[in-house]
């Protein structure tokens, strides 16, 4: 098992490294950091297969221009979220609250169900929209790790009143979040849950619905 994290810091959301025979990246920060986050990268492999945005916010999504150009990887995002990001839209991805640009960037269109195979890993894409309308988690099943992006967090979930957020579309999602068996946890922001995410996750359900 071999995630990587490099933790959010500043205007960056947390960042995850799957290795394998192709590894992919989960988010990619603002971008304002990129140079340390490369080199990071570079400490445990030398390729990316495939660049994978959570949700279209510049915190994840910010730093995909230049990561892409660096690794001459692919950005995959769902095709909800994808305008924004290949626009570089400032106040759908929410650059404008940092007080930056958000750099246009190609994107490769995503749809729920889709399987993400990195050799080692199955990861279905399972669309989660609430906190944007594209939102995304990845789950592989057999090996129970979720990435939930800024969907359920260790404690709580994501914001739901940003362009394109929605409450009900959120709780629709955290429950289908609920559902699943996951084991390891690991969301957009603060940190990973190791052996007892699905009670994590059904606390953010109890949390969400009270709204
Ligand atoms: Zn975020
Ligand atoms: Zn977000």
């Amino acid at each position: 098992m071999t995630v990587h994290m490099f933790p959010g810091a500043g205007c960056d959301s947390n960042i995850f490294l799957v290795t394998g025979t192709q590894p992919i990246l989960i988010d990619t920060g603002s971008g304002l950091r990129s140079s340390k986050i490369i080199k990071e990268i570079g400490e445990h492999t030398d390729h990316i297969s495939k660049i994978i945005l959570t949700h279209c916010h510049f915190d994840h999504a910010g730093g995909a221009s230049e990561l892409r150009k660096c690794f001459n990887a692919p950005v995959y995002i769902h095709r909800f979220d994808a305008a924004a990001v290949r626009n570089g839209l400032i106040k759908e991805t929410a650059a404008d609250m940092f007080g930056c640009e958000m750099p246009a960037t190609e994107v490769t269109e995503l749809q729920d169900g889709e399987i993400i195979d990195t050799g080692e890993y199955q990861f279905e894409i399972i669309h989660t929209p609430g906190h944007t309308a594209g939102g995304i988690s990845l789950f592989d099943r057999s090996k129970q790790i979720l990435f939930s992006g800024d969907t359920v967090f260790a404690e709580g979930v994501g914001r739901w009143d940003f362009p394109t957020g929605d409450l009900s579309c959120l709780k629709r999602s955290v429950h289908k979040l609920a559902e699943l068996d996951a084991l390891y946890l690991y969301p957009g922001h603060g940190p990973c849950i190791k052996g007892s995410a699905k009670s994590k996750i059904a606390n953010a359900l109890m949390y969400v619905e009270g709204f």
